[in-house]
C-alpha cells in the first residue's frame, strides 16, 4: 500500500499551474497573482506634507522663534508654486511640498491657533517656535513604493494589504490565476440534502458542506452536483456531467472502499483509469486518485472525518500547485498530553493545542473514530504520527498541522 508521502508525489505529477486571467481590481479579492507585480510608479508619486503646518527653507529659519510672511496656502490635491525665500506657506497633510522647501513645522510648533476656522486664508504672517531640521515631516516620493520595485510576487494571494498595493500603483485590471473548478458530488443511498427529513435509515450529507467549504476557502470554484445513489448507472451520469462542465478537478465522497455497494471505484474503471485507491494512512485508508473522462479525479472515504483528512493532505495540495503557490501547511511541533497506541498506519489525530509556558501540548478531542465530525469542531490541529510507529509516550513530540 502506498504511503502518503508516495500517494501524494503520485497526485502532483498531474497537476501544472492553471492559466492567467485578468479580473478588475474590485472582483480580485482573494484571487491569486499570475506574475511578479513590478511598479512602474512610484508611491507616493510626490514629496508631501506628513502634517498639517507650514512648509519652510530651513535656511530662513532661527534657533529663536522666528516670524515669516505667508505667501501661499497649499491644500491636499494641489500643485503648488516655488517657495519664495524668505517665507513660508501653509501646507495641509499629503499636499505637495512646493519646490524650495526642505521641511514642514507643524502648526503646533507655531503661533497658528487654528482659530480662524474651516476654509479661511492663513495668517499674512507666522510665528515659528522652533528650527526644524532638513526633511522633517516631509514624505519622500518613493518612500513606499519605488518604479522597478517588485511590490508583489507571482503566487500571492490578494487580501486586504495587497489590494491596497494594486491601488496604489495603479493596477486597475489584475492578472490572476484562474480559479480551479472542482466538481463535488456526495455518493451514497443513505444520503438525504439537509433540508430534507431522513427516512428509516437516511442521514444528511455533510460532505457535500465541508468539503465545499474547505475548497472554497483555498481558493477553488466549487460545482456542487449534489446527491448521488450507490446506482452505477446514476453514478456514471453524474461524472459525465461534471466532465461536460469543464471542471479541472472531480471529487466524490465515499463509496471507494471494499462494500458491495461500493460503485464509484467502478464507475471510473468504466470511464477512465485509477491509479490507486487505498493509502496507508488514518483516517481515510480507502483513498483513491484516477482520471475520469480525462479529468483528475479523487474519490474521497465517506466518514466525515476522513473526508476531511483526505482534502487537507492530497486535495490542498493540489489546489495550491493549480495556483501557483507552495504547499506549506502551518505547521508547530506539539508534545502528546496523553500516551497513544497506533497500528502503524501514518495517523492524524485531532488535537486542542494548549501553549504552555515550555511546550506546546496537544490533548486528543476525544474518541479518533472518523465518523465524528464534533471532533473535528473540537479541535484546532491535525497532529501527525508517522507510519511505523506503534506506540507513542506521553510528552513524545510531532508535527501538527494547524487547522
Ligand atoms: P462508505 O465509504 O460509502 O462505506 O461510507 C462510509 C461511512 O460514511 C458510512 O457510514 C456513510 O454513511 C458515511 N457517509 C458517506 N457519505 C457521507 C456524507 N456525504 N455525509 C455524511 N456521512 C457520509
Ligand atoms: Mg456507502
Amino acid at each position: 500500500m502506498l504511503t502518503v508521502q508516495e500517494a501524494r508525489e503520485r497526485i502532483l505529477e498531474n497537476f501544472a499551474v492553471l492559466p492567467a486571467e485578468i479580473v478588475a481590481l474590485a472582483d480580485a479579492q482573494g484571487r491569486v497573482l499570475a506574475k511578479d507585480l513590478i511598479s512602474s510608479e512610484s508611491v507616493p508619486p510626490f514629496a508631501n506634507s506628513s502634517m498639517d503646518g507650514y512648509a519652510v527653507r530651513i535656511a530662513d529659519v532661527g534657533d529663536a522663534p522666528t516670524s515669516l510672511p505667508v505667501s501661499g496656502d497649499i491644500p491636499a490635491g494641489t500643485a503648488p508654486a516655488a517657495l519664495q525665500p524668505g517665507t513660508a506657506m501653509r501646507i495641509m497633510t499629503g499636499a505637495p511640498i512646493p519646490p524650495g522647501a526642505d521641511a514642514v513645522v507643524p502648526v503646533e510648533d507655531t503661533d497658528d491657533d487654528r482659530a480662524s476656522g474651516h476654509g479661511q486664508p492663513p495668517p499674512a504672517t507666522i510665528q515659528l517656535r522652533k528650527r526644524p531640521r532638513h526633511g522633517d515631516n516631509v514624505r519622500a516620493a518613493g518612500q513606499d513604493v519605488a518604479i522597478g520595485d517588485t511590490v508583489l510576487k507571482a503566487g500571492t494571494r490578494l487580501g486586504p494589504a495587497q489590494l491596497g498595493v494594486l491601488a496604489a500603483v495603479g493596477v486597475a485590471q489584475v492578472s490572476v490565476v484562474r480559479r480551479p473548478r472542482v466538481a463535488l458530488l456526495s455518493t451514497g443511498d443513505e444520503l438525504v440534502t439537509v433540508s430534507e427529513t431522513p427516512g428509516p435509515g437516511r442521514i444528511r450529507d455533510i460532505n457535500s458542506i465541508t468539503l465545499g467549504a474547505v475548497l472554497r476557502e483555498v481558493g477553488a470554484e466549487v460545482l456542487a452536483l449534489g446527491i448521488v445513489r450507490d446506482v452505477l448507472s446514476q453514478v456514471e451520469a453524474r461524472l459525465a456531467q461534471a466532465r461536460d462542465l469543464g471542471v479541472d478537478v472531480v471529487i466524490t465522497s465515499a463509496g471507494v472502499s471494499v462494500g458491495t455497494y461500493d460503485v464509484v471505484k467502478t464507475a471510473v474503471e468504466a470511464n477512465g483509469e485509477l491509479n490507486f485507491w487505498r493509502v496507508n494512512m488514518r483516517p481515510g485508508k480507502p483513498l483513491a486518485f484516477g482520471r475520469v473522462h480525462g479529468i483528475p479525479f479523487f474519490g474521497l472515504p465517506g466518514n466525515p472525518v476522513s473526508a476531511l483528512v483526505g482534502l487537507e493532505v492530497f486535495v490542498k495540495p493540489v489546489i495550491a500547485r493549480l495556483l501557483g503557490q507552495p504547499w506549506a501547511p502551518r505547521s508547530v511541533r506539539a508534545r502528546l498530553a496523553e500516551p497513544f497506541e497506533s497500528d502503524g498506519r501514518e495517523t492524524y489525530l485531532r488535537v486542542r493545542l494548549e501553549h504552555t509556558a515550555n511546550a506546546v501540548v496537544a490533548h486528543l478531542t476525544g474518541a479518533q473514530t472518523s465518523n465524528l465530525i464534533t471532533s473535528m469542531v473540537r479541535a484546532d490541529a491535525l497532529l501527525i504520527v508517522p507510519g511505523g510507529v506503534t506506540h507513542a509516550g506521553q510528552d513524545q513530540a510531532f508535527e501538527a498541522w494547524l487547522l
